[in-house]
Order: C-alpha cells, then sequence, then structure tokens
C-alpha cells in the first residue's frame, strides 16, 4: 500500500487466506460523484456513485475498495489526485486534507454507465464514512481506489455467513455463484425488520439472525424506497437503542452440516470481529476442515462503548 494514502482502517487480515487469484490487486484512484441515495432498510442505505473508467474494478477476484470520505462534512476536502501509476496520492498527511478512508465492497457495477453501487451500514457510531452515506445527495464528491480483497473458490458447496457489513459481498456472491452450487447463508442484523432484500439462488437459501430479536422495528423496509420519500428522520430510528446483544448466528453454523468432501466446499464469514472468532469456532470445532477452503475476515470491531 502506498504509504501517502490516508488510511486509518487497518488491512484486513487474511494470514489464513489464499488468494483465490493469482493476480496481485491493483490500486487504482478514482473520483466519485454522488447521483442518488437509497434506503436498503433502517440500518442501511446504497450509494449509487458516478466514476470514469470502472472497468479494472469489475472483477469478482477482488470484491472491495478502499473508499475515501471527508472527516469533516462541513469543510472543504483536498482530495488524493493518481500519480503517473494511477495510485491515490496525498498531498498532506492524513487528516489535514480532511479525507480518510474505509474498506467497502463493490455491490454492484455497471461499467458502461459509470456506475457504481455500495451499500453502507449507518451505524450510530459517529463515523466518517457511515456519516456520509446518512447525509450524501446527488454531486456530493467522494472517491475510490482499488480493487482489492480477495473472494471465494470456486466449489460445488458454500457457508457464506457474517453480519450487515459482509451482507453487500454475500449478495454479490449469490448474483454470480453457478445455479448448481449447493449449501447455505446466515446472516446476522440488529433486529426484525432489518433484513434487506437478497437475491435468490437455487442452492443457498438465506437465513436470518438478529442481536435483537425481541425488538421489532418501526419502521419494517419491506420495499426498497428512494430517501426522497422518505422521512429522514425514520430512516436511522434503527441506531436510538443499545445494539450489542448476541445472535444465535454462531450456534447455527455449529449446526450446518457439511460436505464430505472439503475441497469441493467453501467456507466464507465477515464482520464484527469478535462474532467471527465466535463463528469460526464454533462452525469449525471438531470438523478438521482444511484451512485453505476458508475466508474469516473482520471487517470492523466493536469498541467498548459500542
Ligand atoms: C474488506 C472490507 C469490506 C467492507 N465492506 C463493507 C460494506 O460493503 N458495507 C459496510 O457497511 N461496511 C463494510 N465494511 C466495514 C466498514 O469498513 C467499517 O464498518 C468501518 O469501520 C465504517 O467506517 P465509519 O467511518 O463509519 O466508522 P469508524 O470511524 O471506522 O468507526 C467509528 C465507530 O463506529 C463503530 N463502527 C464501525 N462500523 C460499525 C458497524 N458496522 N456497526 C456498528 N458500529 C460500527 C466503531 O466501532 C467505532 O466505535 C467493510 C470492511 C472491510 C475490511
Amino acid at each position: 500500500m502506498n504509504s501517502q494514502t490516508a488510511v486509518s482502517q487497518s488491512e484486513p487480515s487474511q494470514a489464513d487466506a489464499t488468494p483465490a487469484t493469482a493476480e496481485a490487486p491493483q490500486n487504482l484512484y478514482r473520483p466519485l460523484t454522488v447521483l442518488r441515495s437509497e434506503v436498503l432498510s433502517p440500518e442501511m442505505r446504497r450509494l449509487t456513485l458516478q466514476g470514469e473508467d470502472l472497468s479494472p474494478f469489475d472483477t469478482l477476484d477482488n470484491l472491495h475498495v478502499r473508499f475515501y470520505v471527508p472527516v469533516d462534512l462541513s469543510l472543504p476536502c483536498e482530495w488524493p489526485t493518481a500519480d503517473e501509476e494511477g495510485r491515490p496520492q496525498l498531498t498532506k498527511t492524513q487528516g489535514a486534507n480532511n479525507v480518510t478512508m474505509r474498506y467497502y465492497t463493490i455491490r454492484r457495477l455497471d461499467v458502461a454507465r459509470g456506475e457504481v453501487d455500495i451499500d453502507f451500514v449507518t451505524h450510530g457510531h459517529a463515523g466518517p464514512a457511515s456519516n456520509f452515506a446518512r447525509a450524501a445527495k446527488p454531486g456530493d464528491r467522494c472517491a475510490m481506489s482499488g480493487p482489492c480483497g480477495f473472494s471465494v473458490k470456486p466449489a460445488d458447496w458454500y457457508l457464506l455467513a457474517g453480519d450487515e457489513t459482509a451482507l453487500p459481498a454475500i449478495a454479490r456472491l449469490l448474483d454470480n455463484l453457478p445455479a448448481h452450487c449447493q449449501g447455505s447463508v446466515h446472516i446476522e442484523v440488529s433486529r426484525p425488520g432489518c433484513e434487506v432484500v437478497m437475491p435468490s439462488h437455487p442452492g443457498l437459501p438465506v437465513q436470518w439472525h438478529y442481536r435483537n430479536s425481541n425488538l421489532a422495528s418501526s419502521n419494517r423496509a419491506a420495499d426498497n424506497h428512494s430517501v426522497a420519500d422518505s422521512p429522514s428522520a425514520d430512516h436511522d430510528a434503527g441506531v436510538a437503542y443499545e445494539d450489542s446483544g448476541l445472535s444465535d448466528l454462531p450456534q447455527a453454523l455449529a449446526s450446518v452440516r457439511f460436505p464430505e468432501q472439503p475441497d469441493s466446499g467453501f467456507i466464507w464469514v465477515a464482520g464484527e470481529y469478535e462474532l467471527l472468532r465466535r463463528c469460526q469456532a464454533a462452525a469449525l470445532a471438531d470438523r478438521h476442515w482444511p484451512k485453505e477452503r476458508l475466508l474469516g475476515v473482520p471487517y470492523w470491531r466493536r469498541k467498548a462503548d459500542n
């Protein structure tokens, strides 16, 4: 990674993972402009962004990007520029330019139209990326570089699991995995009503798990609707309570039936650090599952005060 880029989120730990592709991920810089914003659930928002020459990002081998947002939405930004190899360059040290970086997943890409969709968890802990997504309006500037990160390996059976930050990657995989694949998908969200409409795959049904199963949402997202149609205060109602309960996701993974031949299967788990640790421990206990058929990636870490 270029030492001059604004890095305030550590690289995902992929020590146990072998890249799905032999090619090294690139780090190409693309300025972006917000085209539109859409509410997916009380805790998720999709931004459709426009940029030029997005074709290098059109790969399932590297699902993620480094996403650049303002630190303070009320101040002007000095955005990175691209060096002669297309990599991001900052002209000032991190923060001084009012730009910071977080990792996100490309949910959908339309190279011909120059559009990219990114789905953001709008959590209630004052993060620059979450704040940007919540406030974004057409014409706002941001940027990305990449593509980066790894993906699943070819298999006939998949176990895909994680919290809502992993949901965009799981949805993109469901859009693209061959129809003959079997397995299961397990997603943790904060409470009933926070589910997101997922692509339907014939062999990979989605099961939902709740950190706060006793709290029903007052603004269930039955259908996706545009921000313009929805009162803004309603959208973030989902963060107005303590959201640190434990779901039954690890136990559910422990009871999943694994294939007899691990080489025909692949397990992908991502999300909050501690959740990931518990999921891997529960799912893999006494199974002798080969580590090269597993990719577990911590996407964020809950702090003591959240
Ligand atoms: C490879 C990769 C791909 C990712 N893809 C996505 C994606 O597609 N969509 C997505 O929403 N996230 C995704 N994430 C997670 C995202 O990068 C983090 O949640 C990030 O910390 C959000 O940045 P922020 O500026 O909003 O908050 P930060 O400034 O990083 O954190 C501020 C506070 O918010 C808390 N916090 C951070 N994230 C969450 C959360 N999800 N829920 C509750 N509290 C939180 C932190 O613990 C901290 O206390 C991905 C992460 C990785 C590594």
